[in-house]
């Protein structure tokens, strides 16, 4: 995941594609819950906040914990850095994906869960089994591996008929549309845009039913 780390939002949206393959997607869902499991597994394959450009203004893991009042420090008390080592820990650096699964993985429609870790434990995946802190964490229901926090937001509860997801002048953005932006009349201005219509990257949702569930299927992307 250390690798994953420095993905620009750009690669993170090809990615994302890349994953979905062009097909349907899961609408997302979250909730605050107190009692989570007390030890879980990094997620594989999960696509931490991307390399900053301009932190506070960028949508962000870390910054859906801290809009439900989860913070600092790391939640992973167990096992911790062997000494001179790991010294961004007890730090809160990204929003780490954890599953009760010990090889990492998500079901596809399942849930996992989103804690504060610092760069070291969310860099080692492919070890441990952490033991949390805290019990309070967010679930993230419909989160699939690539999902990025734009990618997931945009998708949730199947609010929006139409949503984009795109790079801005600021970093990774999405926008809720009552019509597609592929069909509008006025090419949209999105905010964090100089300038109207669909940014470079972008990739655009459509909300249909399918098999009785709500889902969404990507209308168009351009992951360059
Ligand atoms: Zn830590």
């Amino acid at each position: 995941m250390t690798e994953e780390m420095l993905q620009s939002p750009e690669e993170q949206l090809r990615r994302f594609v890349e994953t979905v393959g062009g097909g349907i997607v899961e609408s997302t869902f979250y909730a605050k819950t107190t009692s989570g499991p007390s030890k879980l597994y990094n997620v594989r394959g999960s696509t931490p906040d991307p390399y900053p450009q301009k932190p506070t203004k960028v949508t962000g893991w870390k910054s859906l914990l801290l809009s439900q009042g989860i913070g600092a420090p790391c939640y992973a008390s167990a096992p911790l850095p062997a000494p001179g080592k790991g010294k961004s820990h007890p730090g809160f650096d990204v929003g780490g994906h954890m599953t009760t699964a010990a090889d990492g993985s998500v079901a596809t429609g399942g849930s996992c869960y989103l804690v504060p870790l610092c760069s070291w434990h969310n860099g080692r995946y492919n070890t441990a089994q952490f033991t949390m802190r805290s019990t309070t964490m967010l679930v993230l229901s419909g989160y699939m591996q690539a999902d990025t926090s734009a990618t997931f937001l945009a998708r949730l509860g199947g609010l929006a008929e139409h949503a984009v997801v795109y790079v801005s002048d600021d970093g990774p953005a999405y926008e809720y549309l009552a019509e597609s932006p592929l069909e509008a009349d006025h090419a949209p201005l999105l905010h964090g845009c100089k300038s109207e219509g669909l940014p470079a990257h972008h990739v655009v949702f459509r909300r249909e039913e399918f098999e009785g569930r709500m889902v969404y299927r990507i209308a168009h992307a351009a992951t360059g």
